[in-house]
């Protein structure tokens, strides 16, 4: 519009000469100039005159707007009051332009708001000339253009961004194809941009991943996010990468969604590692089976599936009957590739839906489910026993191993992974018992025993938390001095309604549904604790006995180890300890008993054997057993006449102590007849209610006071 430009030489509208006005705007009349003005007012553009010296001339209400300052302050100041330092040198070359009858179009720049702020402008200077044709002045139009100038910047901040990004950044339509591809997609999946641009994004998925897209494109026109998605893709040479997308919609100026924007994230080494670690955890490194953390898992799992399609399954506890003694011999690679053999023999009788896992050591959990009827489980342990039993040759050596199986069924024997485990445990207890080589069910509460075996199983489980145990103390005399050398702790259970219930009655269940581990751990426990204090109150010699049931002694090094850690934390010497175990339990001449034994000797701990004459069994044993003492049982002493049967029993027993250089404890000795006949037949020690029942700590610390003061044993 030069024509108007050329006009626009005064200050203010009214000031303007209307005849030039109009010739110039081909408008006539007063109402023109109106018109006019209401051009220049109304239009969101600054439009500036000045004079060549650059002062200015007009100043119109966009100006105001958009620099801050008034017609009235600027009008007859210098344009360059506007420029931002550094930039004066524009308004002398704009001027030197204009003279020349020059023109300056869009020139983007910055100029200075009156608040001191720096605006962006779109500047257009043309020449305004007098009506003889002279250069007289310059007319400007700024437009402020900061928003569009910050919204570029933005862009180009963000292109950057998108260039430098180590994640590829993809945005593609809503049919899924690519329209934008930045270098980390190139470098990512292998395809350049010109490659995949335009192309359908599935191309980067794997055949069995192709419906994920259409689930992610309808997530987004609903104007769903969809956050740290992990899946897999393929690069352009086919080889998988683990990916973790983040994908969000992009919208249209009227929030309309019109295409979807991705940043994938190649976690590859990620996942690689996690799978290590959690195979580390879960796995164990010898066999690639489940250990015992990733069993529990799959159990939890199992146990929640089963309840709710009221489904059984069954755990094989498995256990290598002397893998120890292959172990010892061979050496601890053999050892690792006979485990690794079972694994593979084991997976090889299973099927699909069973699973396997080796918790250490050489103990293998199978766990079967979907069986119709138990005999289905019975003909799986069968098959272990029969393929693991089948001769191999290792390195050079044929092996022929035998294994020993415990069964549980869930719901059956228990709820949990850890109740079928310990009746599994004790079934397969039973199985080595037998013979091993064998498999033996654990024998549900349900087929064999008396219902109120099971509430007293339930609240014997509990009775150690809620302290209803005892442990009580039985003197035992030297039969020569008479003086208190030994007791011999007997557990006591106190039930809150039953009241007292003997140990005859509760041990037995303990053992069978596996609880007695726990309370031997807790009997000897207690029994050290007031040992200690005994050793310095009554002497050095002094001992207790604690009576100990064989399947306690399932697990050798946990044995072993856990009373080793009880003597030392109750600074002891085995010496004073004195471990009862009764004959019937030596009968099954197990090697796992033997070798316990023989270890608490080694600790120096005396060996005595319980209820002695009651096992009816040859007496071989005793050979072999580290076996220090025998308790006369109290049956024969109870019917203890002058030369009656049991008095040459007792002669018998006695005897063959002697020769074997053994000691004779005779237990039940109620009366002075008893007590004389015995010693009369050369008996050691002496047990009975004639000299005190088992009493509680603090009577037994009493008596053995009153003991020492009357040391006769006058009780
Ligand atoms: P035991 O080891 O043969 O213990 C001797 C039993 O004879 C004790 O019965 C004792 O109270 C009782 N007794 C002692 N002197 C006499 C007497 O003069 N006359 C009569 N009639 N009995 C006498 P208790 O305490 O009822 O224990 C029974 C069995 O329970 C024990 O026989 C032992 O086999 C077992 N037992 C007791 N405490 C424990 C324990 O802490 N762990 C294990 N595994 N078994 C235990
Ligand atoms: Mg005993
Ligand atoms: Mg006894």
């Amino acid at each position: 519009m030069p024509g108007f430009v050329r006009w626009f030489v005064r200050v203010t509208y009214e000031d303007v000469p209307m005849d030039s006005l109009s010739k110039t705007l081909g408008l006539s009349g007063f109402d023109q100039n109106s018109q006019f003005k209401a051009i220049v007012e109304g239009s969101d553009d600054a439009i500036i005159s000045k004079d060549l010296a650059g002062t200015i001339l007009s100043w119109n209400l966009a100006a105001e707007r958009i620099f801050g300052y008034t017609a009235e302050e600027m009008i007859g100041a210098k344009m360059i009051l506007l420029f931002p330092e550094g930039k004066e040198l524009e308004e002398s070359a704009i001027l030197s332009q204009i003279a020349k009858g020059g023109k300056v179009d869009h020139f983007h720049t910055q100029r200075v708001h009156k608040d001191g702020s720096l605006l962006n402008v779109s500047v257009t200077a043309s020449p305004i000339r007098s009506w003889d044709g002279l250069v007289v002045g310059v007319s400007s139009i700024a437009r402020d253009i900061t928003a569009q100038v910050r919204t570029e910047q933005e862009i180009a901040r963000y292109q950057a961004l998108i260039e430098s990004s180590e994640d590829a950044i993809i945005s593609k339509d809503l049919q899924g194809n690519v329209q934008t591809w930045n270098p980390a997609a190139e470098q990512m999946f292998g395809y350049s941009s010109a490659e995949m641009i335009g192309q359908p994004i599935t191309r980067l998925f794997p055949p069995d991943r192709l419906k994920e897209e259409q689930r992610i494109l309808e997530a987004i026109r609903r104007g769903e996010h969809i956050r740290h998605f992990r899946t897999t893709r393929l690069k352009k040479d086919g080889a998988p990468i683990y990916v973790s997308v983040s994908i969000s919609p992009v919208y249209d100026s009227r929030r309309r969604v019109c295409g979807v924007c991705k940043i994938a994230r190649d976690i590859t080494k990620e996942i690689i590692h996690e799978e290590m670690i959690w195979k580390q955890a879960n796995f164990d490194a010898t066999t690639q089976l489940f250990n015992r953390e990733g069993f529990s898992r799959y159990v939890d799992d199992l146990v929640r599936m089963s309840s709710l399609c009221e489904k059984r399954f069954a755990l094989l506890l498995l256990d290598i009957d002397n893998f120890k003694i292959y172990n010892d011999t061979y050496g601890h690679d053999f050892g690792d590739k006979l485990l690794f053999h079972v694994a593979t023999t084991l997976k090889g009788c299973l099927r699909e839906s069973d699973e396997l896992a080796r918790f250490g050591g050489d103990e293998f959990i199978v766990c079967l489910s979907g069986f119709s009827s138990t005999s289905g489980i019975q003909d799986t342990a069968q098959k272990i026993i029969d393929q693991v039993g089948a001769v191999v040759e290792i390195d050079g050596t044929m092996i022929a191993m035998t294994c020993s199986i415990g069964i549980a069924v869930f719901p059956d024997d228990g709820g949990d992974l850890k109740s079928l485990l310990q009746k599994a445990d004790h079934a397969m207890y039973g199985a080595k018992k037998k013979g091993k080589s064998q498999f033996r069910f654990f024998s549900g509460i349900a087929e064999s025993d008396r219902p109120e075996d099971y509430s007293l199983v339930q609240a014997l489980s509990l009775a150690i938390e809620n302290r209803e145990l005892e442990l009580h103390y039985q003197p035992i005399l030297d039969a020569h001095t008479l003086r208190v050398v030994k007791a011999e702790a007997l557990i006591r259970w106190r039930h809150p309604e039953l009241g007292f219930v003997p140990p005859d009655r509760f041990i037995p269940l303990a053992e069978k549904y596996g609880l007695i581990k726990q309370l031997g751990n807790w009997v000897t426990d207690q029994a050290l604790s007031s040992l200690a204090e005994w050793v310095a109150l009554f002497g050095q010699n002094f001992q207790l006995s604690i009576n100990k049931s064989p399947y306690e002694f399932y697990d050798h090094d946990e044995s072993i180890g856990s009373m080793t850690r009880a003597l030392h934390h109750h600074g002891l010497s085995g010496r004073n300890l004195v471990i009862e175990i009764t004959e019937h339990s030596l009968m099954d001449h197990s090697q796992v008993t033997r070798r316990i034994l023989d270890s608490y000797q080694g600790l120096g701990i005396e060996i005595a054997i319980d209820d002695f004459g009651t096992g009816y069994s040859s007496l071989s044993y005793l050979k072999h057993y580290p076996v220090k003492l025998l308790k006369i049982d109290k049956s024969f002493v109870a019917s203890l006449r002058d030369f009656g049967a049991d008095y040459h029993l007792c002669d018998g027993i006695l005897r063959i102590a002697r020769n074997l250089g053994l000691q004779v404890v005779a237990e039940g000795i109620e009366n002075e007849e008893q007590q004389m006949l015995l010693s009369s037949l050369g008996c050691d020690f002496y047990q009975g209610y004639l000299f005190s029942r088992p009493l509680n700590r603090s009577d037994f610390e009493a008596f053995m006071q009153r003991f020492v003061s009357e040391p006769d044993g006058d009780s």
